[in-house]
This record gives structure tokens, sequence and C-alpha cells, in this order.
């Protein structure tokens, strides 16, 4: 289902979510892409929404594959919101080395909440990146929450398509 008309690679992080044991970050999966938690969070609710194909750039997205990374992109704002009730967020995507990529040809987009003073907190915590929160129990948190959402979409799409018909 990964990488259906693109190059994958086995050493890839974001291509190799399939595989046995790696399901426990996943948040959710969408028809081109999905929601994984971060491993090594810069706070708690550090999440991606990552494309299931092996590609770096926006430009080379599909339609399909724009409107769903930006669907889930959605779905994680609100998701966030409601679990951890940030005072911001920082979403966005970093392309290349210089720009601070850490998977470099796998592109994703960042979500990462914020608080009010919470920069020096970040910074203390940069070497050893230890929260107060496990990732389980992010998981827990924000999995039922996108599945929530994904329900009340393809309802509200269900009523949509019965008018047009
Ligand atoms: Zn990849």
């Amino acid at each position: 289902m990964t990488g259906a008309s693109g190059p994958k690679t086995t050493d890839c992080i974001f291509c190799t979510t399939s595989e046995p044991g790696r399901d426990e970050l996943i948040l959710v999966r969408g028809r081109v892409s999905y929601v994984i938690l971060n491993l090594y969070p810069y706070n708690n609710g550090h999440l991606m929404v990552v494309p299931n194909r092996h590609i770096a750039t926006l430009a080379s997205m599909t339609a399909d594959e724009q409107a769903e990374v930006m669907r889930l992109t959605r779905h994680a704002e609100i998701a966030l919101t409601e679990a951890y009730a940030p005072q911001g967020l920082n979403i966005g995507i970093n392309l290349g080395k210089p720009a601070g990529a850490g998977v470099l040809d796998h592109l994703h987009v960042h979500l990462v909440p914020r608080w009010n003073g919470d920069t020096n907190f970040m910074t203390a915590i940069a070497e050893t990146r230890v929260l107060p929160e496990d990732l389980k129990s992010s998981a827990a948190k924000l999995r039922p929450i996108f599945e929530r959402l994904s329900r009340e979409e393809d309802a509200e799409n269900a009523k949509i398509a019965e008018k047009k018909i």
C-alpha cells in the first residue's frame, strides 16, 4: 500500500512503518498518507503528516496527496488542540539539510504544540529530549480523536453525495 508508484527505500523510516512492530506511533492512515508521532519529539504531541510515497518535495505530490496531506494536517490541528490545549502550534516542512530536515528525501509536515515560555524548556531538553509524557500515552490520547474526525468527515461526505443525487 505504501509507495505504490514511487521508489521505496528499506532504510527510510517513513517507508517502513507498515513493518511489524512499527505501528505503535501511527495515529491514523489515510489512502495516500498517514499521521505518525515523532519518536524524538520537541514537545508533547509532536507529530508528522507523511505521504506514503517516498517523495522529497511538494513539487512531486499528486493532487490526491496534496488534498489528503492538507486534510490530515487540519485533523492534526484539531486533535492537538483538543488533546493538549496548546497556546500555539508550529506547522511546517523542512526541505533539505540546511533547512533542518532530519529525514532528507521523504517529505513530512511537522506539527508541534507550543506554550508560552516553552522555548527555554525546549532548549534545556534539546540534548536529552526527555519529556513528561511517553509516546504511548500521546498515541492513546490522540488516536481516538483522529478516528472520530475521519468518521465525522465520512458522514459529512455521505450527506453531500446524497444531496447531489
Ligand atoms: Zn521514504
